[in-house]
């Protein structure tokens, strides 16, 4: 056997064994709107294949007519695909051609050195973000306090960085979590992003000052560490966490169906296999654990919660798991609709805002909506950039201005309850 034939088995072999998902430089994404119900079935069994991830809606179960759907495939299937489409009168395009370069270009600059550790035009793998971490809770001893509140699936830490000013005790705090889905990569640099700004220009810019004088923040740059290690490592499309299980050949719980909010109702599947899988119970992963028992035992001082994943360019609040408004809702929507135009004001971005369930679909199980029924009653999610032009594979140079958007809005939010909460 010719050694390279050799090697390709090989390489086969241990991506069959490691469960792995090898891009190519062909594999494409592609936009495709199902107009039939009978395009709609075609549509979910395609996306139900092994070559091809679905970018948009996040589980074939969510595909409607006339919304469009993003979906990865892998070079090996794309013939086969694309004849499937032809065949059957689909409206599709190419949304993506070069998926290798930029997975290559998001991961190039990667590196230890401490010094390069947090900037902001790149992303950090998670060596990095434990580094950059450890090094801001040195560097800023009277403004921050590094919390460990637990561990993952693989035993990696959970830590939330606690952000004050240089202040007495103050009784209302704020959370912020990233990383919920591994592949969100915009999210965690988004939350990294956040703690540099909040540090450098407290007491110059007024906003964050404001901010951190009011409230206690507390940060969770990655809430799903194995998964995001397993995105930078094997699969760059990975969404859930690692969690493995006996009676199953697949990995890991989707850890926003995994909160005790209507858990696993519609809109979640108790299919290990699938990418909104829920878990055996609620709270089942360490993950979801963690946060829960550091958000109860908080629950008094903490006004506000934020959720930030990506991508589509959304702000939401809670119903996900009902069509059911929630009684402050038209307060909630006032603010995310004052969010949003400050973003299109400032940045000319368009980001759509209302209910989760109204405005994507229904998700049950998700922490918005089980932080609202613990009782912050100002509660979000945020889909930062983009709306589908790069995906999740969104290139580091378009970083700063996601981040700013998303600080818009954070803004925004926070000073207007800061003032009702007054
Ligand atoms: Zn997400």
């Amino acid at each position: 056997m010719r050694p390279l034939v050799l090697l390709t088995i090989l390489i086969a072999f241990h991506c069959v064994l490691r469960n792995c998902f090898c891009t190519s430089e062909q594999d494409k994404v592609l936009s495709i709107t199902a107009v039939t119900q009978e395009q709609v079935n075609l549509l979910q069994n395609i996306s139900s294949h092994n070559e091809t991830v679905l970018w948009q809606p996040a589980s074939p179960s969510h595909i409607t007519a006339n919304t469009p759907v993003h979906l990865y495939v892998q070079s090996s299937s794309l013939a086969r695909v694309t004849e499937q489409l032809q065949t059957h009168g689909f409206l599709f395009r190419v949304l993506l051609e070069n998926t290798q370069r930029l997975i290559q270009e998001q991961t190039r600059n990667d590196t230890t050195d401490p010094k390069s550790s947090g900037t902001n035009e790149r992303y950090h793998s998670l060596e990095d973000i434990y580094h950059f971490l450890n090094k801001t809770s040195e560097d800023y001893p009277d403004m921050t306090k590094l919390i460990l509140i637990g561990s993952s699936f693989e035993k990696n830490p959970l830590f939330v960085l606690k952000l004050s000013g240089r202040r007495g005790p103050v009784d209302k705090a704020m959370w912020m979590d990233c990383g919920i889905h591994a592949r969100e990569w915009i999210s965690p640099a988004f939350c990294l992003w956040f703690i540099k700004f909040a540090l450098t220009f407290y007491k110059e810019n007024p906003d964050i000052t404001t901010m951190l004088d009011k409230l206690d923040i507390y940060i969770l740059p990655i809430m799903n560490p194995d998964g995001y290690k397993y995105t930078w490592t094997t699969n760059r499309m990975w969404r859930k966490n690692r969690a493995s299980r006996d009676d199953s050949l697949c990995v890991g719980v989707d850890l926003n169906r995994n909160f005790d909010a209507n858990w696993c109702t519609k809109g979640a599947s108790s299919n290990p296999c699938s990418d909104i899988y829920c878990g055996q119970y609620p709270e089942s992963e360490p993950e979801v654990q963690a946060v829960t028992k550091f958000l109860r035992s908080h629950k008094d001082v903490v006004k506000l919660y934020f959720s930030i994943h990506s991508y589509s360019q959304m702000l939401l609040f809670p119903y996900s798991y009902t069509h059911e408004q929630i009684p402050n809702h038209n307060e909630l929507y006032d603010l995310v609709q004052e969010a949003s135009s400050k973003i299109r004001r400032h940045y000319r971005n368009q980001y759509r805002f209302g209910s989760g369930a109204k405005t994507i679909y229904i998700a049950p199980g998700g922490s918005d909506d089980w932080a609202y029924d613990q009782g912050i009653k100002y509660s979000f999610t945020f889909e930062l950039q983009d709306r589908g032009q790069y995906g999740f594979l969104l290139p580091p140079n378009l970083i700063t201005s996601a981040c700013n958007e998303a600080f818009a809005a954070v803004k925004t939010i926070v000073l207007r309850v800061l003032v009702k909460l007054q």
